[in-house]
């Protein structure tokens, strides 16, 4: 990052009233959390029986064969248990309590920003440990999968239990959809997009949005994406170096411990 770029983002930061971050698989790649469709990602290629990931962690696939899909889940889960949120979670949290008013929208699963201590979140594929009935929509939440049958049975209603996430060919929960709007209408001064590849449109809308209403669009990511060509400021470097950089900038400018 060029002394130039950091320093804009960190003005920018420092007048600023609403921070948005919106964050991918990039966040929680240091904390050993492996990305699906980034490089070198486990679940990049093609799985051992010929699928496709899309194909897999569908809504069609666990309605059809719940166990198979479980059975991934489980794996995934059973890889990345225990894992810690990292330094870029912290320090986004650690915005949270400093700045006027800080979102994070994220699509990762696995918990880590809330376990940074981030509040004004939201999880727009949902969270992992939650689970929920398919048959009466009992939800419960598990420290981790350790304990559970694959698949697991809901003891009230015999009904297939579910993680609560947004399945490939899924939507997304409508209320947290609506929410997001309502945060983008409400408008940002800043925009940080890290770590993921913008494929999404509901990510990547609210950067153009954003930019539109003449907020500073910062994108963090090593590689390039579908709106590297259109932010303010592209940092090419991880989230949590970059997110470093950033903070001890501000810290030190501003004095904060
Ligand atoms: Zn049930």
């Amino acid at each position: 990052m060029n002394h130039k770029d950091l320093s804009s983002v960190v003005t920018a930061l420092s007048q600023a009233n609403r921070v948005l971050f919106i964050t991918g698989a990039g966040v929680s790649e240091e904390s050993g959390i492996p990305t699906y469709r980034g490089i070198g990602g486990i679940y990049n290629q093609k799985l051992k029986n010929g699928m496709e990931v899309e194909e897999l962690l569908s809504i069609s696939s666990f309605n059809t064969n719940p166990h198979l899909v479980w059975k991934y889940i489980y794996e995934m889960e059973n890889r990345c248990r225990n894992a810690l949120p990292n330094r870029g979670h912290y320090i986004i949290a650690k915005m949270e309590e400093f700045l006027p008013y800080v979102l994070v929208v994220t699509q990762n699963v696995d918990g880590l920003h809330r376990k940074a201590g981030s509040k004004n979140l939201i999880e727009l594929h949902g969270y992992i440990y939650n689970l929920k009935c398919t048959g009466c929509g009992k939800e419960t939440e598990v420290s981790d999968f350790s304990h559970i049958d694959i698949p697991p049975y809901c003891s009230e209603c015999g009904g297939i239990i579910r993680p609560d996430v947004v399945f490939f060919g899924e939507t997304l929960p409508v209320k947290k959809y609506y929410r997001l709007i309502s945060e983008i209408k409400d408008g940002f001064d800043i925009v940080f997009s890290v770590g993921t590849s913008s494929l999404f449109s509901y990510v990547s809308l609210p950067v153009y949005e954003i930019k539109n209403r003449g907020g500073l669009t910062v994108e963090i990511n090593p590689s390039f994406t579908s709106i590297s060509h259109i932010v303010d400021i592209k940092i090419t470097m991880e989230a949590g170096p970059a997110l470093s950089l950033i903070w001890e900038n501000y810290r030190q400018r501003f004095k904060i411990k």
